[in-house]
C-alpha cells in the first residue's frame, strides 16, 4: 500500500471509529452478559469508583462461594457480579458480616449492573436476602452503613451518588426490593457519618474503626 492510501485509509478508519453508530441500531446491553473478558486493572492505574450500587441477592440464604459459583454457572467468568457481599447469618456468612468479592480484590469491573458504564464505575454492594418477602437484618444495616461511610470517604463518594440498583437510571429493575426501607438507611448512613466525625481525630490516632471486611482468599 502506498503513502496515500494508508493516510486516506486511516483518515477514513478515524472518521468511521468516531461514529460508530451511525447507521446501525443502538441496542441495550442484554443483562449481565459479558462479551468480552475483563482485564485484570494495572496495579498503577486504579480503577475510578464514582457510585455505589447497593442490590439484594433474591434469595433468602447466600454466601460468597454460593453467588461465585452461581454467577460462573450463568457465564460471568470473574464470577461473584458484586464487590461485596453482607450475610444475613445463613450459609456460614454471619449476620451483619461483609465479605469481599474477587472482583473487588482484584479492582475488577461489576458484573451486578445491566449497563456496562455503571460496572465500570459502581461498586456493587449485595445484602443476601429478598427484600420484597423480609428486611435486611438490624446487623445488616449497620454493617452496609459502616461500609458505606468507609468507601465514601475512601473514594470521594458523594451522597447522591448511593442509590438501590433499580433506582439508577436505565436499570429497569425492582431491586433491592420493596422492603428496602430508604428512611432508615440514609438514618443509618447519617449516623455513621456523625461517629466518623466525632471519632476521626482518634481514628486517624488510633488505626480506624472502619468496617470490618472478610478477605477474598
Ligand atoms: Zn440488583
Amino acid at each position: 500500500m502506498n503513502a496515500f492510501l494508508k493516510k486516506v485509509c486511516l483518515l477514513f478508519g478515524a472518521a468511521a471509529a468516531a461514529v460508530p453508530l451511525m447507521g446501525t441500531t443502538l441496542r441495550k446491553p442484554a443483562p449481565i452478559a459479558y462479551t468480552a473478558p475483563v482485564p485484570v486493572a494495572e496495579p498503577d492505574a486504579p480503577r475510578v469508583w464514582r457510585y455505589l450500587v447497593i442490590h439484594h441477592s433474591g434469595s433468602s440464604v447466600g454466601n460468597v462461594a454460593m453467588i461465585q459459583a452461581e454467577h460462573l454457572r450463568r457465564g460471568m467468568e470473574n464470577g461473584m457480579a458484586y464487590h461485596f457481599l453482607i450475610g444475613n447469618g445463613s450459609a456460614g456468612l454471619g449476620d451483619g458480616e461483609i465479605a469481599e468479592g474477587r472482583r473487588w480484590k482484584y479492582q475488577l469491573q461489576g458484573g451486578h449492573a445491566h449497563q456496562d458504564s455503571l460496572n465500570q464505575t459502581g461498586i456493587g454492594i449485595c445484602l443476601v436476602g429478598n427484600f420484597n418477602r423480609a428486611a435486611p437484618t438490624a446487623a445488616q444495616w449497620r454493617a452496609l452503613a459502616r461500609l458505606v461511610v468507609d468507601l465514601q470517604r475512601e473514594f470521594n463518594i458523594a451522597d447522591d451518588h448511593i442509590h438501590g440498583h433499580g433506582q439508577y437510571f436505565g436499570e429497569d429493575s425492582d431491586c433491592p426490593g420493596k422492603n428496602f426501607d430508604w428512611d432508615r438507611f440514609w438514618g443509618a448512613v447519617v449516623l455513621a457519618q456523625e461517629q466518623d466525625d466525632g471519632r476521626s481525630k482518634e481514628r486517624l490516632a488510633a488505626g480506624g474503626a472502619s468496617a470490618k471486611v472478610l478477605k477474598t482468599p
